[in-house]
């Protein structure tokens, strides 16, 4: 800061040798201000000392940080969150950590929760359009997606609100909003592939799936859009995008198969022992990983993505196969031991193995 005697005026000598160049500032913004840009080149007399104002010298700089913080304000969404169990929550902590505006709804009453995290929560779905938010956010479980859609007055919303789903599968979610929703809506289907268990420690470096179903062409609808996957950006996920019918087809091939494996380990309720192996602790935080989501999630993997039901096949078939090899090699031992060097013994050596 400038103490109050140099505040008023500010001397400003003609340097004696030439400036070095500064780097540019972040965002291509030059540090020095637009009108001593293109000062002429240094007269050979020596320039009499120019006297400015204090606040002429400080304007760059002021409006540096008068454009961010407008940037941060254009940032800055109102959100409303349909469906606040443990993903919607998850995710509204790190919404209202960036200082996002918090609305939201669920079938349970969590308007305690929601006010320890400053979100408003509505119990009537009318009352929560009727705020206008910026952004609704489809949260609910992938069973009840369109019924709880269709129990929203997408009326009482701005005409041309953002919908975004992060539904663990995309196809259907997809179909169902354009289906739904009015044309003047846009739609951007995404999947955070983490939870509150895989990104207890943060963000960063985690895949988010992201499809722009349908942004309007202007300037602010497509702002409002790089807005919200900004949020995601900012915390360093890795932005991935990719068409709704690619995601269900690779998710059925790692999610669903993920959660499956996990879920057939948990069957065998397998127990922690003095012997463990790195490979069996794997898979002993596999089953942690996968159980503690709610089996409607693990159920909406399947019914709603097509491509489940051919990985469960396959599944199957791998598991028969890994058998058959097993119990081949033991029928022959036992064959060997059965017949070997006893008259009945049939003649094996043409036997294929
Ligand atoms: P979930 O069991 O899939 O969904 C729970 C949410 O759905 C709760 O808000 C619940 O309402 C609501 N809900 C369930 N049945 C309902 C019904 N019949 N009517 C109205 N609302 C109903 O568990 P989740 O983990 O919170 O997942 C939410 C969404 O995020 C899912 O679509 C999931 O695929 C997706 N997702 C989850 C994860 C994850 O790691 N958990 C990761 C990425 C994406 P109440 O609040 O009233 O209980």
């Amino acid at each position: 800061m400038l103490s109050s005697s140099t505040s008023s005026t500010l001397r400003l000598h003609q340097p004696s040798r030439p400036h070095r160049r500064r780097p540019p500032a972040p965002g291509g913004a030059t540090q020095l201000a637009p009108s001593r840009r293109h000062l002429p080149a240094a007269p050979a007399v020596r320039a009499r000392p120019q006297r400015i104002r204090a606040l002429d010298a400080a304007q760059p700089f002021d409006y540096e940080s008068r454009a961010a913080g407008l940037l941060e304000e254009r940032q800055r969404l109102k959100i409303a969150i349909v469906g606040f169990g443990n993903f919607g929550q998850f995710l509204a902590r790190t919404f209202a950590r960036q200082g996002h505006t918090l609305l939201a709804h669920s079938r349970t009453d969590h308007s305690a929760l929601a006010a320890t995290l400053g979100a408003s929560f509505f119990t009537d779905p009318h009352d929560l359009c009727e705020c206008h938010p910026d952004v609704v956010l489809l949260a609910t479980s992938i069973l009840s997606a369109e019924a709880v859609l269709r129990s929203l007055p997408v009326h009482r919303l701005r005409r041309n609100t953002l919908f975004v789903d992060v539904l663990s599968v995309k196809e259907f979610p997809k179909n169902l909003l354009l289906s739904s929703l009015p044309p003047d809506f846009d739609v951007i289907c995404t999947h955070p592939m983490f939870g509150p268990e895989s990104a207890r420690d943060g963000w960063d470096g985690l895949p988010f799936v992201f499809d722009k179903v349908r942004v309007g062409d202007c300037p602010a609808r497509r702002a409002r859009a790089e807005a919200f996957l900004n949020i995601f950006e900012r915390e360093g996920c890795r932005m991935v995008e990719m068409s709704c019918a690619e995601h269900d087809a690779h998710a059925a091939e790692t999610q669903f198969l993920t959660h499956t494996v996990g879920r057939m380990l948990a069957m065998l309720e397998l127990r922690s022992t003095p012997i463990n192996t790195k490979g069996y602790e794997t898979l002993l935080r596999l089953v942690d990983n996968t159980c503690s989501d709610s089996f409607d999630l693990y159920n909406g993997l399947f019914m709603y993505n097509k491509n489940s039901t051919e990985l469960l096949n396959r599944l199957e078939w791998a598991m028969d196969s890994v058998k058959k090899k097993l119990f081949d090699g033991l029928h022959d031992v036992l064959r060997k031991q059965l017949f070997e060097g006893s008259p009945l013994a049939p003649d094996t050596s043409n036997v294929r193995k």
